[in-house]
């Protein structure tokens, strides 16, 4: 078991220093500010949605490793998926990160189920939920900046 944690952890902290999909991306559909005053994370997200699907998703910004992992994997979970898919994994992840990991969470999120150890640390579940939040301010068309707070 702890093996399987300190893999996880590895993910995270690997996801956190070489974060994927990290790059401006020029011709987006959506683009969406976040922020997380709380810890200080804060982050540009850019989507790019054809015929009600994202084709490409990236991120900038800077923050702590959690924050940054989250978007990492966010944005690589989300290429190919159709809104309405993007849309269900926001509430397995909303759920999972304040109410704990379901098996009906499991099985959606796969390996983004590894962020679920943040339910137990408050503090770190808005690091966690940043870059979806944003995301869901993106995909709805909110004109407001994301702020946690
Ligand atoms: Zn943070």
């Amino acid at each position: 078991m702890n093996d399987v944690r300190e893999l996880y952890g590895q993910m995270i902290i690997d996801h956190g220093r070489k974060p994927r999909n990290f790059h401006l991306m020029a011709d987006h559909t959506a683009m969406k500010v976040g922020y997380n005053p709380l810890c200080g994370d804060k982050l540009v997200l850019y989507v790019k949605v054809e015929n009600k699907q994202v084709v490409d998703a990236s991120f900038q910004g800077e923050g702590c490793a959690i924050s940054m992992a989250s978007a990492s994997m966010m944005t690589e979970a989300l290429k190919g998926k159709s809104l309405e898919e993007a849309t269900t994994l926001f509430g397995h992840f909303h759920h999972m990160v304040t109410e704990g990991l379901s098996d009906e969470d499991e099985s959606a999120l796969g390996k983004l189920a590894i962020l679920s150890g943040v339910n137990a640390y408050p503090a770190r579940v808005k690091c966690a939920s940043l870059a979806w939040q944003t995301l869901n301010a993106a995909l709805s068309g909110d004109d407001n900046d994301v702020s946690t707070e």
